[in-house]
C-alpha cells in the first residue's frame, strides 16, 4: 500500500463541525482513517459561524490571514482557522469570511450561494500555495466545491506547485448539482473561460458546478456501485447521466464505511444501555426507554418501527403519506419518525401523530442525541427512499440489531440482503423493489408477521449485526485509487 500522499480533501460538512446529513459523517471519518493510515491528508470546509466554537476550539493560521481572491470586479478576502479532527492528529481548515459564511444555516437560498461556495474552492487552492503543499490529490466533494479542478486547470495552471496535482470528484447525491444564473460566470472570473463550460448551460443561461466537476476532474467517485451504475441512467441521472455515460471508464463506486467508534451498540456514548450480539438484553431496555421519552406505551410484543431522514421526496416519504393511516389503522405497532424539512411532509406527519396518540411520535427536528436513541430502542428501521447514493441509517440499523426494510436502490441494495422466510439463512433485512405504496405495505406487514416468530427475528437481528462495513476496509480502497492517481 503507497505511503504518505498528500491528500486534500475538501468538503462543506465534516462531523462534528457541521452536519445536515450522510456527507459530514462521511467526510469526518474518511479523514480520519486516512489519516491514522499515515497520509498526509488536510481537511478544509467553511467557518460556518454556526460551528459549536465553545466545544471546538478553532485557532488562526497565523500566515493565513487576510487572504484576497480576486473575483470578476471585486475581491474578497478569506482568513484561515484550525482544529484536530477529534480524537486524531489530522489538521482540519476552516475559510473564514464573515460576509459569507455567518448565516443560520449551513447552506442558504440567498443570491451569493454561488459565491460562498466559490469562494470554498478558490481559497482551498489559494491555501495550499500559502502552505508551499501542492497535493497529490484534491478530493472534492459534491457540486460546493467541484469548481476546484477547472480553476486548477486555469486559474492556477501557471503554478508548479500543482503541476502533478490530480482531482477526484466524489458525488453523494446527485440530486443536487448547484445550477446557478450564468449571469455569475463573470463574477466567478470564468468569462475568459466560457469555451471551458458546458456550451448546452450557457444556451439555456445557466453554470452547474457539479457537471463542471464531472466534465473536469481525473476521477469520479460514488458512494455505492449500484448509484454508480444507477446515476448513468436517464431515471437516475438527474440530467449528468449522459456526460457520467461519457466518462464511464473514470467513475467507480466506493461504499462508504461506517465509524463503529460512533455508532456501536456496545459502546454508544449517547445512549444508557449498552447491549452487543451476546448479551442483547441493553436492547429491551433501550425500547422501554425510547417509548417512555416519546409517550408512546410500552409492549416487548409490538415491534417499533422508525424513520430517521431529512424530509424531501428522495427519502419515499409520499409513500408513507399513502399508506401510514392505513397500517396505524389496522396493525398494533409503534412508529417513531425524527426528520427536518420540507412542511408539506411536516403538517402530513404531525397530523398522524395527533389522530395516533399511542401509536405514532413525530419529532420535528435534527437531534443527534435522538438518533441515536432511535436506532438503540427500535426493531424495524423504515427506509422506502425513491433514490439512495448510499445511505447510512440502514447500516447503523443493521449495527444495532434494527431490522432494516429498504427499496432496492443504491446503497440499500448494496447493503441490505433480503430475508426469505423459505430459506430462512443469511437475510438482514426486507426488500421492496417498486416505488410504490403498495410495495412498501408489503414489506412492512412481512416484516410484521416474521417479528413474531421470536427465534426467526433473532436470527435475522444477529445477521445484520454480524456485518462488518467499517471504514478500515474501504478507506483503503480510496487510498488505492489515489495512489494510482498520483502516478498517473
Ligand atoms: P442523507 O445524507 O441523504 O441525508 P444518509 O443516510 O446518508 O442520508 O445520512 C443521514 C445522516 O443524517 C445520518 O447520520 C442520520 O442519522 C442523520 N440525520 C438525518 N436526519 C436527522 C435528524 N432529523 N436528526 C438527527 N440526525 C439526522
Amino acid at each position: 500500500m503507497a505511503d504518505n500522499l498528500k491528500i486534500c480533501f475538501v468538503s462543506s460538512e465534516i462531523v462534528p463541525f457541521a452536519k445536515t446529513g450522510g456527507l459530514a459523517d462521511v467526510s469526518g471519518a474518511l479523514g480520519k482513517y486516512i489519516h491514522q493510515k499515515g497520509h498526509d491528508i488536510r481537511l478544509f470546509m467553511p467557518y460556518y459561524s454556526t460551528i459549536d466554537t465553545a466545544n471546538q476550539k478553532l485557532y488562526p493560521v497565523e500566515f493565513l490571514q487576510n487572504i484576497p481572491v480576486e473575483f470578476g470586479g471585486f475581491t474578497i478576502t478569506f482568513s484561515v482557522f484550525t482544529a484536530k479532527l477529534p480524537n486524531t492528529a489530522a489538521d482540519v481548515y476552516f475559510i473564514q469570511s464573515e460576509a459569507l459564511y455567518n448565516r443560520d444555516t449551513i447552506y442558504t437560498e440567498h443570491s451569493d450561494e454561488y459565491l460562498r461556495f466559490a469562494l470554498l474552492s478558490r481559497a482551498v487552492i489559494v491555501s495550499c500555495q500559502y502552505m508551499g503543499w501542492g497535493p497529490d490529490v484534491f478530493h472534492c466533494n459534491d457540486w460546493q466545491n467541484a469548481l476546484i479542478p477547472l480553476y486548477l486547470k486555469t486559474h492556477y495552471g501557471w503554478d508548479k506547485i500543482f503541476a502533478k496535482s490530480k482531482t477526484m470528484l466524489t458525488i453523494h447525491n446527485i440530486g443536487y448539482q448547484g445550477i446557478f444564473s450564468a449571469n455569475v460566470i463573470d463574477k466567478l472570473q470564468l468569462s475568459g473561460h466560457r469555451h471551458t463550460l458546458p456550451q448546452e448551460d450557457l444556451t439555456n443561461n445557466t453554470i452547474n458546478y457539479l457537471k463542471i466537476g464531472v466534465l473536469y476532474a481525473d476521477v469520479i467517485t460514488t458512494v455505492s456501485e449500484t448509484y454508480a451504475t444507477e446515476i448513468q441512467t436517464e431515471e437516475y441521472g438527474a440530467g449528468l447521466d449522459k456526460l457520467l455515460r461519457f466518462r464511464s471508464d473514470s467513475l467507480t463506486g466506493i461504499l462508504n464505511g461506517i465509524d463503529y467508534s460512533e455508532w456501536s451498540p456496545e459502546s454508544d456514548p449517547y445512549i444508557p444501555h449498552h447491549y452487543s450480539m451476546k448479551n442483547i438484553s441493553g436492547k429491551k431496555k433501550m425500547k422501554k426507554a425510547l417509548l417512555e421519552r416519546m409517550n408512546l406505551p410500552f409492549d416487548a410484543n409490538v415491534p417499533v418501527y422508525a424513520v430517521i431522514t431529512r424530509l424531501t421526496p428522495q427519502k419515499g416519504l409520499e409513500l408513507l403519506h399513502e399508506i401510514l393511516f392505513d397500517v396505524l389503522s389496522y396493525n398494533e405497532l409503534r412508529f417513531i419518525i425524527l426528520g427536518s424539512g420540507d412542511v408539506k411532509y411536516v403538517q402530513f406527519l404531525e397530523r398522524a401523530s395527533s389522530h395516533f396518540p399511542d401509536k405514532l411520535a413525530f419529532y420535528n427536528g435534527y437531534n443527534i442525541e435522538l438518533s441515536h436513541w432511535i436506532e438503540a430502542g427500535s426493531d424495524i428501521f423504515v427506509m422506502p427512499s425513491r433514490y439512495e447514493p448510499c445511505g447510512l441509517n440502514q447500516i447503523y440499523s443493521l449495527k444495532y440489531g434494527t431490522v432494516p426494510i429498504v427499496r432496492k436502490t443504491g446503497g440499500l441494495a448494496d447493503t441490505v440482503v433480503p430475508y426469505n422466510n423459505g430459506t430462512k439463512t443469511s437475510g438482514t433485512g426486507f426488500v421492496f423493489e417498486k416505488f410504490n405504496g403498495d410495495s412498501l405495505r408489503w414489506a412492512m406487514s412481512y416484516a410484521y408477521e416474521t417479528f413474531k416468530n421470536k427465534d426467526a427475528w433473532r436470527k435475522i437481528m444477529k445477521n445484520g449485526m454480524s456485518q462488518n462495513f467499517s471504514w478500515d476496509k474501504q478507506a483503503d480502497k480510496y487510498i488505492e485509487l489515489y495512489a494510482l492517481l498520483s502516478k498517473k
